[in-house]
């Protein structure tokens, strides 16, 4: 039995101090709480860690440590993604699509849209709702089994009855049946209770709800309020008690306030949000996902003939370009800013667009990585674990080829990706 323990005791050992060790050699990094850039520093990651930060280029004093050069790039730590839907992407067929995929098709070919957004330098993300099928894709995620970012997932938004996120809508009577909470869709506060639990007991993360009509839903209002006050307040208490936070889908003003008072703690697009409006945001602590890129990407597919029903049309010709505008005068107010691009409304893996959009709608270089970064990982309660180069944070580092103070385009165009301790791309 003694000899055993030690046996155990000793395997347990080696493997520790075998733990992989990877020296990263940086020529500038991003001090993401500070927001200032430091010069020439060794990242130690061990594990999934990063277990140490030294001065100059550090030189490791034994064998088998991996060596990597990124003296001529600027590093930072992995960018986080508040708005996607890992498991779609437009294409003109798209509303043809929830009638002929089965889940294992949706499955599939979000395995390919994972990989793209971890390839551009988005290591984490919020997926603000699909079928479901983004819950099984983060467990695959999580075991290892495919390559893709840390997901934090709502699974089914919320909608009420013909609202936003009713999966039913535009649907021939006989087949759209009446969905309810454990749909997704609800009408009161019971509802609205069974719901969240709903979420919870499917495995979801975050709440989202669709707090205002919406561009690409087959409805013809794409901002008129959807809940309740009482509704949202029911929603946010219950998923308090989860553990989860809740996202509000809004265009139109009206639902943005329910939400803020009701207790949301994101806004998602926040398109016709009145000066009043933003106030309550700073009253409420609640943040801006601003999601320009969606709003431009939707514009100049509504001008392709074909592309969207009828009846989207005109809804994502007016919406889409006033988003940027919103933003701007959101970020001067003095609103917080969750980056976030809505990612699969527009095509998987360009979400570094978005850092350009805000640059231009008046936000600093620095300020927008940090939106990325230190910002969406405490809305994500994740602050000691995410967004900073840190000892002791996960081991998710980016690094692109220019100072991004200098040229925020190069954003677009991640060249090395490390996520928990593990290089997907250099
Ligand atoms: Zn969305």
């Amino acid at each position: 039995m003694k000899k055993l323990l030690i046996l155990c005791l000793s395997i347990l050992c080696s493997t520790i101090m075998m733990a992989q060790e990877t020296y990263l050699h940086c020529g500038k990094i991003i001090d993401t709480e500070s927001g200032k850039i430091l010069t020439e520093k060794t990242i130690i990651v061990s594990g999934n860690k990063i277990t140490g930060i030294a001065d100059g280029y550090l030189q490791p004093k034994k064998a088998n440590v991996t060596m990597i050069d990124l003296k001529s790039k600027t590093v930072m730590p992995g960018l986080i993604d508040m708005h996607v839907h890992i498991e779609n992407e437009t294409n003109p067929k798209a509303y043809l699509e929830k009638y002929t995929l089965n889940d294992a098709d949706v499955a599939f070919r979000s395995v390919g849209f994972a990989n793209v957004t971890l390839k551009a330098g988005f290591t984490t993300v919020r997926d603000l709702g699909g079928t479901g099928v983004n819950i099984s894709l983060r467990n695959a995620i999580n075991q290892g089994r495919i390559d893709g970012p840390r997901i934090f997932t709502a699974g089914k938004s919320l909608a009420t009855t013909g609202g936003h996120a009713d999966p039913t809508n535009g649907s021939r009577k006989e087949i759209s049946g009446d969905p309810g909470p454990k749909e997704g869709v609800v009408n009161n506060v019971s509802d609205a209770k069974k719901a969240v639990r709903q979420r919870y007991k499917n495995g979801a993360d975050v709440i989202k709800i669709t707090a205002t009509g919406g561009v690409l839903s087959m409805a013809k209002s794409g901002s008129n309020p959807q809940f309740t006050i009482e509704e949202i307040k029911v929603i946010c208490e219950t998923a308090k008690d989860y553990g989860m936070h809740v996202a509000a889908h809004a265009h139109g003003d009206e639902g943005m306030q329910r939400a803020i008072i009701g207790g949301v703690k994101t806004i998602e697009h926040g398109t016709y949000m009145s000066d009043e409006t933003m106030e309550l945001m700073k009253k409420h602590d609640a943040y801006l996902v601003p999601t320009i890129t969606a709003g431009k990407e939707v514009a100049a597919k509504a001008k392709i003939k074909g592309y969207y029903p009828d009846i989207i049309v005109p809804k994502a010709l007016a919406v889409g370009p006033k988003i940027q505008g919103t933003f701007a005068r959101a970020y001067k107010k003095g609103v917080g800013i969750a980056f976030g691009t809505d990612a699969g409304v527009y095509e998987h893996g360009l979400n570094g667009k978005e850092f350009g959009f805000m640059v231009e709608g008046g936000m600093p270089a620095m300020e927008t990585i940090q939106s990325a970064t230190v910002t969406n990982a405490k809305i994500l309660g994740m602050e000691d674990q995410l967004g900073q180069l840190k000892v002791g944070f996960l081991a998710d580092i980016v690094a692109v080829d220019e100072d991004p103070t200098k040229n925020i385009n190069t954003m677009e165009n991640v060249t090395f990706v490390m996520k928990d301790g593990k290089i997907y791309k250099k």
